[in-house]
């Protein structure tokens, strides 16, 4: 479908809500849902170009899907949320960034590259956590593209689940706003942030904020919802010493507990220059964060290259809690209470399935 078909199509899949709108003095109309801070006259639409002010209204996408997958948790990933869960994965269309190396360009993209082709699905909140209690999901995930900009359909999807014991979980960007988090904090149980660099001039390049990114751990952190970093090491862009050890201190200053996860880059998309990550420079990244302090550092996308760094030890003594080859548990040690079997010390994370709020019918 042509890009403007794929727009005018998307527009009859929103909805006017008010929670992340907010009037200004100049008269337009403020987006809250990410750290653009879009002001929008009437007719605008914000840079995510999926979210548009109709009359006094800012529309926003609900009602569908664009992709769904089963997918283990370990692959979102979440290495200390309910290890070896099946997470039902979806996706939608748009993006708040432009990431040259996206993996997900064909969601991502798909208001902004012609080439990209994914096409929406109407589907509704019943029927998604439907799906996920009929394929065994603790976990249901808003995944392959940025679901700030959808954080209202995300809000009413893992409510419904949360009323069947199954934990909403966001794999995003983190160009976040405080209003946005707090509007999720009571449905979301899991937030994956991309740290993509600690750089601001890489920042701009990918069209966001590192200070709203680093602002977005520290509140999801002490919101208690539980945080896990992402940096995809891209050699040349942000692989130094030097801006590993930046990032590795920051989030040691949030908390030591953070799990941080370096993960191989592949070309694709735009970026097709750099060489693939080796995992010499994945263990070199995974050393410079245990370094800084950071208790849980993890190597991904190269299974079994990287000893030890796929699996959780425990930093009092030692022991190997999970062992995982890629995205599959192996064999996970932890006690029920989410311990050390040998020295009884508290791992942080989150181990079980909530028990579900009691209906209200
Ligand atoms: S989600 Fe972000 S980019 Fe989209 S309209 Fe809102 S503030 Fe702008
Ligand atoms: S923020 Fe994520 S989904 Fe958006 S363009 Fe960048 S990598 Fe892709």
């Amino acid at each position: 479908m042509h890009i403007d078909g794929v727009r005018y199509a998307l527009d009859f899949l929103t909805q006017p809500r008010s929670e992340l709108a907010r009037p200004t003095a100049a008269g337009k109309v403020e987006c809250l849902a990410c750290a653009h801070r879009c002001k929008l006259a009437p007719g605008a639409r914000g840079v995510c170009l999926v979210r548009f002010r109709q009359e006094d209204a800012l529309r926003v996408p609900w009602g569908y899907t664009a992709g769904v997958a089963v997918d283990p948790i370990e692959k979102k990933p979440f290495f200390h949320l309910l290890p070896g869960a099946k997470a039902l994965s979806f996706g939608m269309l748009g993006c708040d960034m432009k990431c040259a190396y996206c993996q997900n360009w064909f969601t991502s993209q798909s208001l902004r590259d012609q080439a990209a082709s994914q096409e929406a699905v109407p589907t509704s909140p019943e029927a998604l956590v439907a799906a996920a209690r009929r394929l065994g999901c603790p976990v249901i995930t808003s995944t392959y593209n940025e679901p700030l900009i959808t954080a209202e359909w995300a809000h009413d999807v893992f409510a419904l689940a949360k009323e069947e014991g199954i934990v909403g979980t966001f794999v995003s960007n983190g160009h976040a706003t405080p209003e946005v988090l707090d509007y999720l904090a009571d449905v979301l149980a899991g937030y994956k942030v991309d740290l993509k660099s600690f750089s601001h001039e890489n920042y701009r390049r990918l069209g966001g904020k590192l200070d709203a990114v680093k602002e977005t751990i520290r509140l999801v952190w002490e919101r208690g919802i539980w945080c896990e970093v992402v940096t995809l090491v891209v050699p040349g862009f942000n692989d130094s010493d030097h801006e590993l050890a930046a990032m590795a201190e920051f989030l040691v200053s949030v908390s030591p507990d953070i799990p941080w996860h370096l993960t191989a880059f592949h070309p694709d998309y735009k970026m097709t220059d750099p060489p693939r990550t080796s995992a010499a420079t994945l263990i070199r990244a995974c050393g410079i964060g245990r370094q800084a302090g950071l208790r849980f550092v993890y190597a991904g996308n190269l299974p079994g290259q990287v000893e030890p760094w796929e699996h959780t030890h425990c930093p009092t003594c030692g022991t190997v809690l999970v062992t995982r080859w890629g995205f599959t548990v192996l064999e996970n040690r932890l006690t029920a209470q989410g311990s050390c079997p040998r020295c009884h010390h508290s791992i942080p994370g989150r181990w079980r399935v909530p028990v579900p709020a009691p209906h209200a019918h």
